[in-house]
């Protein structure tokens, strides 16, 4: 019996279930329960939520959030080997867990989720980065989800909470912030998961804002700040030059001088310079 509820200890699931972690599947599991509750209880209050969790694996996570009360918990597995300890927590808390034996980048689930929805996940660090800027870049805002309480590596949350003139600023605290507050609310150190990566990770917390921070088309402002970043020691004027054949009077119309770097440039400025581009 474990500290959270009256099912087995993970390291014995993994061995009953033969879950032997596979480095291609970015498979790092968790298995101390009281972590996992810590991580679910950045989330916030779940009761009234749907709880999306992209990888349950074995379900250490998956339990938490069950047992920290969300109303239901749609997961999202890509391994057929976690099936069978899956359905041993589905049958422990009936109708609150559906698992979804799908692979996360193929699948829309917001057809499968009631608002109000939270996402909650240790992902699988080759996949996080595409699945948050999906998360960040929907069709509509706001979207489906209300937060996203996620694990990266650490290097990648720094750079989701980065600031202009820092050294992790970049395109993913510009997509992340414009439309979303994000902070770091935990860091986790290799040895809490088996078999332990090689860097620390951290938990990030991203609460959607209802409007974006400042007028811009997403697809334009994705669009400048790639080929900002792209080339970030760069000057704009040269860094930008393919996306307008007068770049310069683009830049100054937006307030930025030309000679500017990609760091130093805040997300107002992005903004700008997206709006002007779009003229
Ligand atoms: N949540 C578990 C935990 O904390 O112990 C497992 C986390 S492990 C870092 C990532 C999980 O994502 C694995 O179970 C892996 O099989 C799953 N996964 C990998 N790629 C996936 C994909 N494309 N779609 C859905 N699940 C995937």
């Amino acid at each position: 019996m474990s500290a959270i509820d009256s099912l087995p200890p993970l390291s014995q699931v993994i061995a009953r279930h033969q879950i032997a972690a596979k480095k291609s599947l970015g498979q790092n599991f968790l298995l101390d329960l009281n972590l996992t509750s810590r991580i679910a209880r950045q989330a916030g209050d779940l009761r009234a939520c749907d709880v999306l969790e992209i990888g349950p694996g074995p379900g250490g996570l998956t339990r938490a959030l069950l047992a920290e009360g969300a109303r239901r918990v749609l997961a999202v597995e890509k391994d057929q080997r976690c099936l069978a300890a899956l359905s041993e927590i589905a049958a422990h808390y009936p109708g609150r867990l559906e698992v979804l034996n799908q692979d996360a980048l193929k699948l829309d689930v917001a057809a499968y989720l009631t608002p109000p929805v939270k996402v909650v996940a240790n992902l699988p660090y080759n996949i996080g980065t595409e699945l948050l800027i999906r998360w960040l870049t929907p069709a509509d805002w706001p979207p489906f989800w209300d937060s996203l309480t996620l694990m990266f590596q650490k290097e990648v949350a720094e750079r989701i909470v980065a600031i202009p003139g820092s050294k992790a600023y970049g395109r993913l605290s510009i997509l992340t912030q414009w439309r979303a507050k994000a902070r770091i609310v935990m860091e986790v150190p290799p040895q809490a998961f088996t078999p332990p990566p090689k860097v620390t990770s951290a938990v990030v917390h991203v609460v959607a804002r209802e409007r974006m921070l400042f007028d811009a088309d997403e697809a334009t402002l994705t669009r400048v700040v790639a080929a900002a970043f792209g080339q970030r020691r760069k000057m704009l004027r040269s860094s930008l030059k393919t996306l307008a054949p007068d770049i310069e009077s683009v830049l100054m119309t937006a307030g930025i001088p030309p000679t500017e770097r990609a760091e130093n440039v805040s997300i107002e400025g992005f903004c700008a310079l997206a709006r002007a581009l779009a003229k």
